[in-house]
């Protein structure tokens, strides 16, 4: 061990724990625990792997309180969120331990004998974490990476590692054999890196900032190591003159605030008909002020602070002078809520409106509890604005003419969107980007693909 993780509650600013950081000793050591763990594993007969996957669920339903508070301190997010992110595990373990029996392979028409396709796990997979969703991230990895056969070393976020720890607990726990869902908490460019392009890890399903994505591909190759990359984005809100413009407005606010902001698929640009631009602020506005931001653990609260010292900077920043604006000046928000006084790394709800496509606030993803509000003309132009930008993770679309909500959704070059609502994320579906905000799907049937390889078979039948 070289170093110590201070982990620290981002609403008191109190240390929660400070642990020792694995070095790539320690993952190393993972990797073979992994590694040994695997045949075994694969070769559980389906049923019985399902009904472990199955008594790990239900174990996190147990702990439901203990996880959700300790999400809550690690994260700052509002206990409501933690409390279901725990139930989202479950349901991503719960569904899982159903697919596991369902793995199945094709026969293929050929000439002289029989082919047939088996789909084979790939071996020890490498989960790299961030911190904004540290217990339902990790259940989206090792959930259909176990459900079909691999093993899985997690590396957690290094300013939140507290609950992916007890989630390996409570795997043991449940049955699951030692070695099957190995944690290394450590720093990204040492644990993680070291996950990397290693010999002993077929796979890093890597979820986290672009840059980063940058980096693990280029490291990948070094051994043919499969990657599935889910990024960043900078998600457009789509709002027609003819929607339901108080629905719109009234779920316009969690769609960004939530996680204070810090989502991958936050809706950080909201475009709206330059005909009700006005109309749409003044509700927007009335949704702005009912935002409940306070103490996390209070179940009534709806935004906590950042996750960080280091981040509550970088998002004030994007307020500051240099943004865009055309006199040089500071970006001065339309509307903005209030935050606690005291300590917590807080930043307040903002509107920033009417705001320029080239604005740095408009093209950088944020990452925080800021959403830039941009007035379109027609169809074209909402189309052309929301495909304005490197990222394409998701995107939500408020229109009360379906054919046009249709033509809008084939032509956004995103991997997520919602018609009339703005929730990116459901265990069934599959979950993931286009463009720059990376590859491979999470969740769903599909996520299975991902982490398994197709083996082909032909037995010649004819003398
Ligand atoms: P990050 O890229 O800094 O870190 C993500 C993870 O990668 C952490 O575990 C970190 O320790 C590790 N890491 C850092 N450097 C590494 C390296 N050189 N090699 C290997 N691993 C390394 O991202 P973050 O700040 O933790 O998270 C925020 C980002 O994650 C945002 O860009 C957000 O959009 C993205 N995100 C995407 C999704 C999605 O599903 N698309 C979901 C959540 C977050």
């Amino acid at each position: 061990m070289t170093d110590t993780l201070t982990v620290i509650n981002p609403a008191t600013e109190e240390v929660l724990a400070t642990l020792p950081a694995a070095g790539a000793r320690e993952v190393d050591a993972a990797v073979v625990r992994a590694g040994a763990a695997f045949s075994g594993w694969r070769s559980l007969a389906p049923a019985d792997r399902a009904r472990l996957l199955r008594r790990f669920a239900e174990r996190v339903e147990a702990d439901v309180d203990h996880l959700a508070a300790l999400e809550t301190a690690n994260v700052g997010k509002p206990i409501a969120e933690s409390r279901d992110d725990v139930a989202m595990v479950a349901e991503v373990l719960h569904f899982y331990a159903g697919a596991v029996d369902k793995l199945r392979g094709a026969t293929v028409p050929v000439a002289g004998g029989i082919d047939c396709t088996f789909k084979e796990p790939l071996g020890v997979v490498g989960a790299i974490v961030p911190w904004n969703f540290p217990l339902a991230i990790t259940s989206w990895k090792v959930g259909p990476a176990l459900a079909a056969g691999n093993t899985v070393v997690v590396k957690p976020a290094e300013l939140t590692p507290l609950t992916a720890l007890r989630l390996a607990e409570l795997a043991l726990e449940a049955g699951i054999p030692p070695g099957v869902l190995e944690v290394v908490p450590g720093t990204g460019p040492v644990a993680g890196a070291r996950l990397v392009g290693h010999p002993g890890v077929a796979k890093v399903s890597f979820t986290g900032s672009t840059r980063v994505g940058r980096q693990v591909m280029a490291g990948a190759s070094a051994t043919i190591q499969r990657v599935s990359l889910e990024l960043g984005g900078k998600s457009a809100n789509v709002v027609f003159a003819d929607a339901d413009l108080d629905r719109a407005a009234a779920a316009a606010p969690g769609a960004v605030f939530a996680n204070a902001g810090q989502d991958c698929c936050a809706r950080s640009r909201i475009l709206v008909q330059r005909s009700v631009l006005d109309d749409f602020l003044v509700l927007l506005g009335a949704a702005v002020d009912a935002w409940r931001v306070g103490d996390p653990t209070d179940p009534a609260t709806q935004m906590g602070p950042l996750v960080s010292a280091e981040r509550l900077g970088v998002v004030a920043g994007y307020l500051g002078a240099g943004m865009g604006d055309p006199g040089g000046g500071p970006i001065v928000p339309a509307l903005q809520g209030a935050v606690p006084d005291g300590p917590g790394w807080w930043f307040p709800p903002t509107v920033v409106a009417p705001a320029e496509p080239e604005w740095r606030l408009v093209r950088d993803e944020i990452f925080g509890p800021v959403v830039a509000v941009l007035p379109f003309e027609d169809e074209e132009d909402a189309v052309r604005l929301a495909n304005d930008t490197p990222y394409g993770l998701a995107g939500s679309i408020w229109t009360r003419d379906v054919g046009r909500a249709f033509r809008v959704a084939r032509a956004l070059e995103v991997g997520n969107l919602s018609i009339n609502s703005n929730g990116s994320v459901r265990v069934q579906t599959s979950f993931g980007g286009m463009k720059q905000s990376g590859f491979g799907r999470e969740l769903g049937l599909e996520a299975l693909d991902g982490y398994t390889e197709v083996k082909n078979v032909f037995v010649a039948t004819e003398p």
